[in-house]
């Protein structure tokens, strides 16, 4: 799987191939321009993919832009974990990080050139006044008493609201737009306000600060962007970004492009509630290996190659829709199929004492790292007298179906001999503590002879395989769609996270680094934790199971 393999064209390709073939442009100018006041999520990544990806199939530019205009919300942890997302992804910006806040010199300045022109005043009603006045959809707005303010008056009230004269909302600028204009977008939005905020960047330098709509078509048009690719929700807000570009003096005047947001079954893509997720505990953190953020996707052992392909291949549309849970697995299983080195881990140990084996005899046996890549070499299993399976590939009357180790029966081990199951010894509570078996010595890489045994199970040797502990991840919700749900948390799946700490793995997973990613073989994948993994105390995630899950969420 590779990504040019599914490049196929899109509605925002075709635009560009055209303004590259009419010549208005010679190279191609994305921005990604998130706000920090959040981690990204899997939405982003859409975005991501799609404005980094542009510019580097058309050999352009993409710069990540902060969307700092909002103090209050924002933070440099933000701002640092989202070029660590981007990286992650495999994307880089160009040149430096850039910032809203970088501009708000010009922007100010491109204010005062609307009101000299007549196309901006200081409003002095409260919010309550300038909402009643705003009117609704079947109702034409009114204008503000201040409406009529002459460019003298304004300049000077606006000089002075940055000057600090005034109270925290006691007056905006509005642009002069078209108060009856059936897009409320365009009724004389509010450009500034006063805000006595410390901003993490520029810190007391400014009280009032730009709104939005008015800050990001300007920052656009002074990188000299050439496709503005922003989210459908900003469609209505195109006329209010061509507005402003259209009067005052910037270098260019970018085209907006709208998409269709990314959403998935089973996945929250809003912050405010992935927020609330985290401050009410129901995960432990940002990257809790259940969050749909990027972080928690790493964590979960999501490769970002398998993002970029499901990205390309879900396409770019004008249409809101939920995607299946299950196309974005596939691209996982995909990517972790070909990529991810075999191993062997019992999950829930059950040891087998193969009585014919001499107490001091280790066979040191050898198996592939990957089935399809002998490059990746061998790894070494020990093959002693005293082994795990897991408890369930054991049952004391097996039936047709179950093909794996009953009493009486045999069982080949993975990569290993077939043995057998000759006696099962119970605690006092009747529970099955340990089995007694026997090995057929003559079954190495062969078949036994005069019979066949079907079944494989995976195995570690007692004395040579390392303890671990295995997280087994699920979907955080019951629900595909947690947020139509006035109360998503009524909908949390309480298996969504299942801890075992007695696991026991193959010898060759002790060299396992972080973010290392592994088959465990008839378990699914899953990968060495980010940050609690390491030689001495093994940590194992599972991103995903062998087969698809899907089936198990709640279909509407
Ligand atoms: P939220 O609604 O969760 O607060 P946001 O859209 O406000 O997210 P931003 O930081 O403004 O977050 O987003 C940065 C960029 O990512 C924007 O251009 C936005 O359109 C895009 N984006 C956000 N969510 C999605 C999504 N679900 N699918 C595609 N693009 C998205
Ligand atoms: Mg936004």
């Amino acid at each position: 799987m590779s990504e040019s393999e599914v490049k196929p064209s899109n509605f925002i390709r075709q635009i560009i191939d055209n303004d590259l073939a009419s010549g208005k442009h010679q190279q191609v100018v994305t921005r990604f321009p998130p706000e920090p006041n959040g981690f990204l999520h899997v939405g982003h990544a859409k975005s991501i993919c799609l404005n980094f990806g542009i510019a580097k199939d058309y050999q352009g530019f993409c710069n990540l832009r902060y969307d700092d205009t909002n103090p209050e919300k924002e933070s440099i942890e933000y701002a640092n974990s989202i070029a660590e997302a981007i990286e992650w992804l495999g994307f880089h910006w160009h040149g430096e990080k850039r910032y809203a806040s970088d501009y708000f010199e010009q922007l100010y300045l491109y204010a005062e050139e609307l009101i000299q022109k007549g196309l901006a005043y200081v409003d002095d009603s409260t919010p309550e006044q300038m909402r009643a006045m705003r009117g609704n959809l079947t109702e034409p707005g009114q204008h503000s008493p201040f409406r009529d303010r002459g460019v003298e008056e304004n300049l000077d009230l606006f000089r002075r609201m940055r000057a600090g004269e005034f109270p925290d909302g006691s007056r905006v600028l509005r642009a002069k737009i078209d108060m009856a204009s059936p897009n409320i977008n365009l009724r004389d939005p509010v450009i500034y306000r006063i805000r006595r905020a410390h901003h993490w960047r520029t810190g007391d330098a400014w009280c009032i600060y730009p709104m939005y709509d008015y800050t990001h078509c300007i920052s656009d048009a002074l990188e000299g962007i050439t496709h503005s690719i922003c989210t459908l929700e900003f469609e209505d807000h195109r006329p209010l970004y061509d507005w402003v570009l259209d009067n005052i003096s910037v270098p260019c005047h970018p085209q907006q492009i709208e998409f269709a947001r990314l959403q998935l079954e089973g996945m929250l893509t809003s912050k405010r509630k992935l927020n609330d997720l985290v401050q009410s505990g129901v995960v432990s953190g940002w990257d809790d290996p259940r969050m749909p953020t990027l972080m928690g996707l790493r964590r979960r052992g999501v490769t970002p190659n398998s993002l970029r392909v499901f990205c390309e291949r879900v396409g770019v549309t004008k249409q809101d829709s939920v995607l299946e849970l299950q196309q974005l697995e596939t691209c996982v299983r995909e990517d972790l199929d070909q990529n991810a080195a075999r191993a062997m881990a019992v999950l829930n140990p059950l040891k087998i004492v193969l009585n014919n084996w001499p107490a001091e005899r280790i066979d040191e046996l050898s198996a592939p790292a990957h089935p399809q890549k002998p490059e990746l070499g061998n790894r070494k299993l020990f093959m002693t007298r005293e082994i795990y399976i897991d408890q369930n590939d054991f049952r004391e009357v097996g039936d047709k179906d179950f093909k794996r180790l009953v009493t009486g029966g045999e069982v080949r081990l993975r990569n290993s001999y077939v043995i057998r199951c000759d006696e099962v010894i119970k605690n006092e509570a009747g529970d099955i503590v340990e089995l007694r078996g026997s090995v057929d010595m003559d079954t190495l890489g062969k078949n036994p002879e005069g019979r066949k045994v079907k079944g494989v199970v995976h195995w570690v040797s007692a004395s040579h395989s390392k303890p671990a502990t295995v997280r087994l991840y699920d979907s955080l919700f019951t629900e595909s769609r947690p947020w139509e749900l006035d109360d998503y948390k009524s909908a949390l799946n309480p298996d969504s996270l299942v801890v075992i700490e007695h696991a026991r793995v193959e010898p060759s997973l002790a060299e396992a680094k972080p973010e290392d990613r592994f088959q465990f073989e008839r378990e699914g994948y899953f990968v060495a934790d980010r940050f609690e993994h390491s030689g001495e105390k093994l940590v194992f995630n599972r991103t995903i199971g062998l087969k698809d899950s899907f089936a198990k969420l709640d279909k509407r």
